[in-house]
C-alpha cells in the first residue's frame, strides 16, 4: 500500500521507532516524503521536525543514530512502524527511550518468571517457598537438582511420551533459572554469549 503523506494537512505522519532486536519502543517521529526517501536512501532514520521545522536525522550532532532494518506501513497507510538498530540511547536525555524505560531484552513469560524466582530469593519463607527453600541450600545442592533434571529430560527422551518429555524440559528450565539466579545471572547473560558466536 502507498503511504498517504496528504492524510494530515501538514504532510506528516507518525514513524514509531522500534528496536529490530529488543522489540522495545525507542521513540515516535513524524515524517514527511523527503524524509521517508532520506531514510531509505541514506539507511539514518530521518524525521521532519516540528520544533526545528526541518528535515531532522536521528544522530546528527550526538552520533546516536537510528540505522534503519525495516520499515512498515500500517492497515490504512497512515502510520509507519520503523525497526532500527539504535547506536546509542534514543532520547536526548540520555535514556534509553523517550519513556525513560531501559532498553533491554524482554523474554515475556520467562522474564516474569524470573521476577517471581527474584522475589521469592529476597523475601519468601523457605518453609512454604520451594525456590525459597532451594536458594537456603546453596548453589551446590541447586547445580545438583538442575544436573538431576537433565537426565530426567534425556530419560524421557528416549520414550515417546510427549507430556512427560515436555513436563521434565519444563522442570530442567525451571530450575536452569534458579541457578542462574544463584550464580547471579540472568538468560539474558547466556543469550548474549550465544549472540556473541553468531558472527
Ligand atoms: P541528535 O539527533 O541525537 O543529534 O539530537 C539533536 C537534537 O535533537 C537534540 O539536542 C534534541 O533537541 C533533539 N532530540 C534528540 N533526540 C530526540 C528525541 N528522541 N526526541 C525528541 N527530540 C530529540
Ligand atoms: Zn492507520
Ligand atoms: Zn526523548
Ligand atoms: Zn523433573
Amino acid at each position: 500500500m502507498n503511504i498517504d503523506f496528504s492524510k494530515n494537512t501538514d504532510g506528516l505522519i507518525p514513524a514509531i521507532i522500534q528496536d529490530s532486536e529488543t522489540k522495545a519502543v525507542l521513540m515516535l517521529g513524524y515524517m514527511n516524503e523527503e524524509a521517508y526517501r532520506k531514510t531509505v536512501d541514506t539507511q539514518k532514520v530521518t524525521f521532519f521536525s516540528r520544533s526545528k521545522q526541518r528535515l531532522w536525522t536521528k544522530g546528527e550532532e550526538s552520533g546516536n543514530f537510528l540505522n534503519l532494518v525495516d520499515i512498515k506501513n500500517d492497515c490504512d497507510g497512515d502510520t509507519l512502524l520503523i525497526q532500527a538498530k539504535p547506536v546509542g540511547p534514543t532520547c536526548h536525555t540520555g535514556a534509553d527511550t523517550c519513556w525513560q524505560t531501559e532498553n533491554k531484552a524482554d523474554y515475556g513469560f520467562i522474564s516474569h518468571l524470573e521476577q517471581t524466582i527474584e522475589t521469592r530469593r529476597e523475601n519468601a519463607d523457605s518453609e512454604k517457598s520451594y525456590v525459597a527453600s532451594l536458594f537456603q541450600l546453596g548453589i551446590n545442592k541447586i547445580a545438583q537438582k538442575v544436573g538431576e533434571e537433565a537426565i530426567e529430560v534425556v530419560i524421557e527422551a528416549k520414550d515417546d511420551n510427549d507430556d512427560l518429555f515436555l513436563s521434565e524440559s519444563a522442570d530442567l528450565l525451571f530450575h536452569y533459572l534458579i541457578l542462574l539466579q544463584a550464580k547471579g545471572f540472568k538468560l539474558d547473560d547466556v543469550v548474549e554469549v550465544l549472540k556473541s558466536r553468531q558472527k
